[in-house]
């Protein structure tokens, strides 16, 4: 678009506006039909902290395509500096970075937050909960989105899916689980829901950062860890120091990942701009949930190929279990905590529903190609 001075642009703004109806089967459409949509040449600098190391694969670099998107949906009005966890604030005080305002988005997985507001960790995964495609379904149809802006909301907030791992691995372990008495006495690094359950099972959660994993497990620190998935897990090292990898990730079935708003700089945005965050935000999650799909494939095969590791299914006793113990933690955080109560009611409501559908559709598909 040629360059314009202000006043002639308002001009033929205002020109455009008042003619648009008859201007739909003009020659000229394409240049005076955008004109009245560009609020603002104000340009916006944005900071989004996040948990992940810099760069970290997938999540990382599914902040950094979400800035670019940004960048070009808003012709560079908007752009978005990307800062690993501890290059502006540790990682896990992006929330609150957040709240303040010292930055005006993170990015991270919402049960970081079970500590500030119970009810968050439900927006990002709960143990024999939804999957990635049921959860979508739950926040972006089933009202989710509602609940979680409403709970955000009250922390001056506003979330935004931003991703998916879609069914975690059960872990790497380096003792046999045949039954639920080999979980007694299990240390087991498995954060968050996955490791109440776990203590309630009679095993220890045990608490390691991701930088400390391969060392933990290789001297018997630990006898079991979770992390992601075969893509991330091979890339810590996991398969070379560990005897079994167990399945499925009951603890993890499809976790969310969110980017959140600062709500006072949300709201003090133009339209085009905070339509532009959701729709980025929105793509770069299927992009994100995808790029997960696609290396764990590659990745599952790369173990399978290079590794001696043993490929194991969790006993169902030992799966009927966990599932009893999840169902005690979870009925604690609702019995303690409205809002949790509250998001609870609506997402087993809709576990529920989407569970007797899947019997059918999924289910019955992959019934199908596993014969
Ligand atoms: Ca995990």
């Amino acid at each position: 678009m040629k360059k314009i001075s202000r006043k002639k642009f308002i001009h033929k703004s205002a020109l455009a506006l008042g003619a648009s109806a008859m201007l739909t089967s003009c020659a000229n459409e394409k240049e005076e039909i955008t004109a009245p949509n560009i609020i603002s040449n104000k340009k916006y600098r944005w900071r989004m902290v996040t948990t992940w190391p810099p760069n970290f694969p997938v999540l990382g670099e599914t902040c950094t395509r979400f800035a670019e998107t940004v960048k070009v949906m808003s012709g560079g009005r908007m752009e978005i500096k990307i800062y690993g966890g501890g290059e502006l604030v540790p990682a896990l005080e992006s929330f609150e970075a957040v709240i303040s305002g010292a930055a005006e988005m993170y990015n991270a997985a919402s049960y970081y937050w079970a500590g500030k507001a119970k009810a968050a960790q439900f927006f990002a995964s709960i143990p024999f909960g939804m999957n990635a495609q049921q959860m979508h379904a739950w926040i972006l149809c089933g009202g989710g989105y509602e609940l979680w802006r409403e709970l955000y909301g009250q922390l001056d907030l506003v979330p935004f899916i931003s991703g998916n791992t879609g069914v975690q691995m059960g872990g790497w372990f380096n003792r046999e689980i045949n039954s639920p008495e080999d979980l007694q006495g299990l240390k087991m690094r498995l954060p968050g829901l996955g490791g109440k359950v776990l203590e309630k099972a009679g095993g220890a959660a045990v608490l390691v950062s991701g930088g400390e994993l391969y060392t933990s497990m290789e001297r018997g620190v630990i006898d079991a860890t979770e992390w992601i998935g075969p893509y991330h897990d091979y890339l810590l090292g996991l398969h070379k120091i560990a005897k079994y990898y167990y399945s499925p990730g009951w603890h993890e079935p499809g976790s969310i990942l969110e980017t959140v708003v600062n709500k006072r700089s949300f709201d003090k945005l133009p339209k085009d701009l905070q339509a532009i965050i959701e729709a980025a935000s929105h793509s770069t999650s299927m992009w994100s949930f995808h790029l997960f799909e696609a290396k764990n494939n590659e990745y599952i095969n790369k173990i399978k190929n290079e590794s001696k590791a043993e490929f194991r299914l969790f006993p169902e006793e030992v799966l009927d279990l966990l599932r009893l113990k999840t169902e005690e933690v979870l009925e604690e955080i609702v019995a303690s905590d409205k809002m949790s109560a509250k998001v609870y009611d609506s997402f087993s409501r809709f576990a529920k529903q989407v569970a007797a559908w899947s019997e059918y559709s999924e289910k019955a598909y992959y019934q199908l190609l596993s014969k």
